[in-house]
């Protein structure tokens, strides 16, 4: 049977590699975007196949127009992986993170409810939903007590998405990624923003990078391959919800040491800057993979340091 996706969030670094996966297993996809503002394309382009998607611009709060797209084309799944994805910035602008990511979840479930209750449903959720807990490796089953208003939008999005499964049988599922990183984030990400400054410093075109605090902890990995997850969650038999990860945290300190050792470039041009720091933060963070390996076959094994090799090639081969 001929599958069709629609994906909020094309444009962004998970909807170019999400949509370069279901094109190689022969889906059409629809890719909702807000505007069509040429540089929006810049991900699709890179990895060739911009011509390769039906583009709509559509408002996400506008239930009428979503309505009457599901209705259009039928999708058998759609992706929902558009949000305002920054932390830093969700400090600065609570209001449109909280109003954008979290009316969006309900509006999609709503008009799959009124389309078609058989349209499979993928809820971009986040491992910033749990805050500072004690107990780590975090599990599908931790506690939810986020630190910041991204983490409250997407907790709230993720409930939302369980609430409609549970209230109205829609396959609605949650895949709870922990960061990943590729040559496609946007530059004010932590990892992009270090190997594209490192880059500029040893080319003369910049003297020092400035950071918040780097003595927090993340579990990182590569987008590429975390993308093939949310495929392999959408094809379950039952919906259920599963964590992404790669099952152990690096600190910052260690993945900007390493870019610079690598790059060969004075690590005194390191400045952490207190003026950078969030208001509040998640100290250290790692997840398990156990489920989503066992139960749906996903496979991870690249550790961050490999990670941070082919993104530095990646980031040199590119500079124009
Ligand atoms: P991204 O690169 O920042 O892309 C975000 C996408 O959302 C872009 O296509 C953007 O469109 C769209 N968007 C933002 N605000 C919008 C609005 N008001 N209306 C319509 N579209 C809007 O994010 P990503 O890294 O691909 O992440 C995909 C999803 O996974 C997000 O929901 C994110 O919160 C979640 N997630 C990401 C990570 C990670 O480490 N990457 C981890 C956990 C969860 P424009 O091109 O128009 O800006």
């Amino acid at each position: 049977m001929q599958k069709t996706a629609i994906i909020t969030g094309v444009t962004g670094q998970d909807g170019a590699y999400l949509s370069q996966l279901l094109l190689s297993k022969g889906y059409t996809i629809i890719g909702i975007v807000r505007s069509d503002i040429e540089e929006n394309y810049y991900g699709l382009e890179y990895l060739g196949i911009r011509n390769k998607i039906i583009f709509k611009v559509c408002n996400l709060l506008d239930m009428e127009s979503i309505v009457d797209l599901f209705t259009e084309f039928r999708p058998t799944e759609v992706y929902n992986l558009a949000a305002q994805s920054s932390v830093g910035l969700s400090f600065k602008k609570p209001l449109e993170t909280i109003q954008f990511n979290i009316l969006s979840v309900v509006t999609l479930l709503e008009a799959i409810k009124k389309v078609d209750k058989g349209i499979r449903f993928y809820q971009a959720s986040s491992s910033d939903m749990f805050g500072n807990i004690e107990t780590l490796p975090i599990t599908e089953n931790s506690v939810i007590h986020p630190t910041s208003p991204y983490g409250i939008s997407k907790a709230a999005g993720h409930w939302i998405a369980i609430n409609y499964r549970e209230s109205y049988g829609l396959f609605a599922c949650c895949g709870i990624l922990f960061n990943h990183e590729s040559y496609l984030r946007t530059p004010a990400f932590f990892v992009k923003k270090v190997i594209r400054t490192a880059l500029a410093i040893r080319n003369g075109k910049t003297n020092e990078l400035r950071l918040g605090n780097i003595e927090l902890r993340r579990d990182f990995g590569y987008a590429p391959d975390y993308v093939k997850a949310m495929w392999l969650i959408l094809q379950q038999k039952s919906p259920i919800d599963y964590l992404v990860c790669s099952g152990q945290s690096i600190s910052l300190k260690e993945i900007v040491h390493y870019v610079f050792d690598k790059l060969a470039i004075d690590k005194a041009r390191i400045i952490v800057d207190k003026s950078l720091f969030r208001p509040n933060d998640i100290e250290n963070i790692y997840g398990t993979n156990v489920k989503v390996t066992e139960e749906l076959g996903w496979k991870y094994g690249k550790t961050f340091f490999e990670v941070l090799d082919i993104l530095i090639v990646e980031e040199e081969n590119n500079l124009s």
